[in-house]
């Protein structure tokens, strides 16, 4: 595996690729949901490009950009390890050098759930998708399902911008009790690891009553409500959309987005499932 952290040198490496490049974009602190896309991406293309990158710009700044795991050698080994080609790790000066002033804001689905509680997020994250579609001109892009509202929003971005890339959606890697695998589940006690598996439970509950007929939103959110209020966390949102544009439903369909966010502590989580 070859390791790069220059835009130079990552654009010299790139002239010299033939055939398609899978490229899956992180911010490391790896796990099986990271993994899972790069397996995924190693199956469809000739060559498997990982970045990892944490962001300053998508972080607010209330936000844990500072405190943010980070474990560089653990991540190069598991990528080694998986058969990556090749690990683009630049700098924060690297991707944003003084004086950088331009930034990518997909409208309007960018400005609800996940965008709403945290401005400026989806601003950050298409800016340096951006710039990283640039940089590796990948054939195809693998994103989680588990950031729902990201893999809208780079449809839509590679769509409006004309980017000849195309978006690969992965599905969700769970913990035994359905915790979604993420680097910020250290954040959590033992104690929250298990109650945070309600997040899931919920959603569950949720395909469960809608798969018995029941197409009311705002009684599907009530029960979910219900549940997650028998443990310590804090719901932050429970909200059912269509999953491309985004708009709050208040009768369910089939292919209906509920997702949500939930806090533990401080640690914020999320979860989503799509109604089939
Ligand atoms: P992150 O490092 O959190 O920015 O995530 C990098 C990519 O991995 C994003 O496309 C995420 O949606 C995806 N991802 C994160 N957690 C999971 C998971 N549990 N299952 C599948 N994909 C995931």
């Amino acid at each position: 595996m070859q390791i790069i952290t220059t835009i130079r040198e990552m654009r010299k490496l790139r002239g010299t690729m033939s055939g398609s490049i899978g490229f899956i974009p992180t911010m490391g602190y790896l796990h099986e949901g990271h993994l899972s896309l790069v397996e995924q991406a190693k199956k469809e293309n000739e060559h498997v490009v990982v970045s990892i990158f944490v962001n300053p710009k998508q972080f607010g700044p209330n936000e844990d950009f500072s405190r943010y795991p980070r474990d560089e050698q653990r991540d190069t080994e598991l990528l080694k390890k998986a058969g990556v080609d090749v690990l683009f790790l630049p700098t924060v000066d690297e991707i944003y050098p003084e004086g950088f002033d331009t930034y990518v804001i997909v409208e309007n689905i960018s400005q609800v759930l996940e965008g709403e509680k945290r401005p400026g997020h989806f601003k950050g994250v298409a800016t340096v998708v951006t710039k990283l579609f640039n940089i590796i001109q990948p054939d195809n892009a693998y994103f989680g399902q588990k950031d729902a509202q990201q893999v809208s929003v780079m449809k839509k971005m590679v769509t409006d911008l004309q980017f000849p890339i195309k978006i690969v959606v992965g599905i969700t890697i769970r913990e035994p009790n359905g915790l979604a695998k993420s680097s910020r589940n250290v954040y959590l006690t033992e104690s929250e690891q298990k109650e945070a598996a309600v997040l899931f439970r919920s959603l569950q509950l949720a395909l469960e009553k809608f798969q018995k007929g029941e197409k009311d939103s705002i009684k599907i959110k009530k029960e979910m409500k219900k549940l997650i209020q028998t443990t310590s966390g804090s719901i932050d949102y429970i909200s059912i959309v269509d999953p491309e544009t985004l708009k709050e439903l208040d009768i369910i369909k089939k292919d209906t987005l509920i997702s949500l966010a939930v806090y533990f502590g401080k640690t914020r989580l999320i979860d989503n499932i799509i109604l089939h």
